[in-house]
């Protein structure tokens, strides 16, 4: 499916709070619908960031359909595989193999991608499609009513709707569902860093090399922690991602990122990690989020929608949570490039939460369950029952498609088609047929009849003219 060039007859003002993935890309996409777009971000410029993005085939087929796909060719490397390691040994228990028979069929692929790459191609494509981005605008508040967003210069922006991309700490949010939806952090709760390695360095170290040599990612698996890393920027880097709890709470200090403590005894890991712990350049330490989902993602007043990490509440550096922000996105632009009455607002806006509600139910517990499954306390039963299953699945899903136990891969691969083989723009696009077009005849029987309306007053009027001349030439005779 191409990205469409069906653009919207009436054309609404958007603020968009926040240019990360979320923001940009609906920049892009609402901008591309014929709207007016104006994205308000506190940072001085889009995101340089070197760590890595997982982009699963959900998100990889829209920003191919955006026309990405030269510079995903270019720099996006290509995975074949996650392979699930022991932290403490290195030893690989699991894997899941990206077999080619089964990636055909989602007609796009899972990908490695830079963050900073992503958000530098997303800032690319909004700006060319006209929209107005603003750095070093921190908003402070909003007015869900009058339908505004206040700056911290004290300067007031009005529009006809309002995108929350703000992500996790989302202000936005507050304002929808009145509280932030962040739970205060306890000892267990995981904290997300993420980093880099250049490949450079990777490669002045004999015993990391090896971790070049595919295009895979390596999932470390320790006790109530993850360690996963794979390369990016056309192997110009090594992400690396920590997902542990932390030994006392992290304050970010202004600007810096600071290395927080995370509890993670550093002799029990293999030596391959402890070595990648001591070279990574920490880029961003994230809070952990509320595992519940939002119940709702539009304000009362219909005027304010969430997008993003301020929307979905999947912990970041997750396989979805970026993807679902894109999601958001082309399913906004799709649905907004239908625009022709005002009327039809309530609607469409309705409509988002409608088909993202559903989505985004799915999505959190699944990630939070992939989660869970990797970070199990050593000693545990489920561990060793863990452990034991991905041992004998990858017996079965190392080998040749042909000789792969065609039961082992449908339960393998179950939720993964359900996340996957998702297409926003497919989705938006059924909605419409099902309920959009009603829509537009409703609208339409609505418009015909002020028009008879109009046209019986005129009749009417006209009869009673013509009956005062009646009676006036009447008097007159
Ligand atoms: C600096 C940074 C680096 C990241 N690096 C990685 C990575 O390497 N790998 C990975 O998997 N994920 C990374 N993430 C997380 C990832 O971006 C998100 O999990 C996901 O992509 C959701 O994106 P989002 O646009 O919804 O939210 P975010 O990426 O959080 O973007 C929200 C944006 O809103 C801006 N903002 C917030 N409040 C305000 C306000 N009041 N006024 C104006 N602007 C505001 C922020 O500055 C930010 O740019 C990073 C996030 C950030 C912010």
């Amino acid at each position: 499916m191409a990205s469409s060039s069906r653009t919207a007859s009436l054309s609404l003002q958007f603020i968009i709070v926040g240019g990360g993935i979320a923001g940009l890309a609906s920049a892009f996409t609402l901008r591309k619908a014929g709207h007016q777009v104006l994205v308000l971000e506190k940072a001085s410029g889009p995101a340089k960031v070197r760590g890595g993005l997982r982009s699963p085939p959900n998100m990889s087929r829209i920003l191919d359909r955006w026309g990405l796909g030269p510079e995903l060719a270019q720099y996006a490397i290509k995975g074949s595989e996650i392979s699930f390691r022991l932290a403490e040994t290195g030893e690989k228990v699991g894997a899941m193999v990206f077999h080619k028979e089964i990636m055909k069929g989602f007609g796009a692929d899972w990908l490695y991608v830079q963050y900073g790459d992503v958000c530098s191609w997303l800032y690319a494509l909004a700006i060319e499609a006209g929209a107005t981005i603003r750095y070093e605008c921190e908003v402070i508040s909003i007015d869900p009513y009058g339908v505004s967003a206040t700056l911290s210069t004290g300067e007031t922006i009005k529009s006809d709707l309002i995108l929350g991309a703000d992500g996790l700490t989302s202000l936005v949010r507050r304002s929808v569902v009145g509280r932030t939806s962040l739970s205060s952090p306890n000892a267990s709760q995981l904290y997300i860093i993420n980093g880099s390695v250049k490949t450079e360095v990777v490669k002045r170290h004999e015993i990391l090399r090896d971790l070049l040599r595919e295009p895979e990612m390596h999932m470390w698996m320790g006790d109530r922690y993850v360690i996963y890393g794979h390369a990016v920027h056309g192997y110009q880097d090594y992400s690396v991602t920590i997902a542990a709890p932390l030994r006392r709470p992290y304050i970010r200090s202004n600007g810096d990122v600071e290395v927080p403590d995370f509890d993670v005894d550093r002799n029990s890991l293999e030596p391959r990690l402890q070595r990648l712990l001591d070279l990574m350049e920490i880029s961003d330490v994230a809070t952990p989020p509320s595992q519940e989902p939002l119940e709702s993602l539009v304000h009362d007043s219909g005027k304010v929608i969430l997008v993003g990490s301020a929307a979905n509440l999947i912990p970041p550096c997750q396989t979805q949570d970026a993807a679902t922000g894109i999601e958001d996105a082309a399913t906004l632009g799709n649905l907004f490039s239908r625009l022709r009455l005002s009327e039809q607002i309530p609607s469409l806006v309705s409509a988002y939460e409608e088909i993202r509600q559903p989505r985004l139910a799915e999505v959190l517990p699944s990630e939070l369950r992939k989660q869970q499954q990797v970070t199990l306390p050593a000693n545990s039963a489920l561990r060793v029952i863990r452990d034991s299953g991905l041992r004998a699945a990858m017996a079965q899903a190392v080998l040749d498609w042909e000789q792969a136990d065609e039961e082992l891969l449908r339960e393998q691969w179950d939720e993964y088609i359900r996340m996957f083989d998702y297409d926003a723009d497919e989705v938006a696009d059924d909605w419409w047929i099902k309920w959009g077009k009603l829509m537009d005849v409703e609208q339409q029987n609505r418009q015909e009849e002020s028009i008879r309306q109009q046209r019986l007053s005129g009749a009417q009027m006209q009869i009673s003219i013509a009956r005062v001349l009646d009676r006036r030439m009447g008097m007159r005779a």
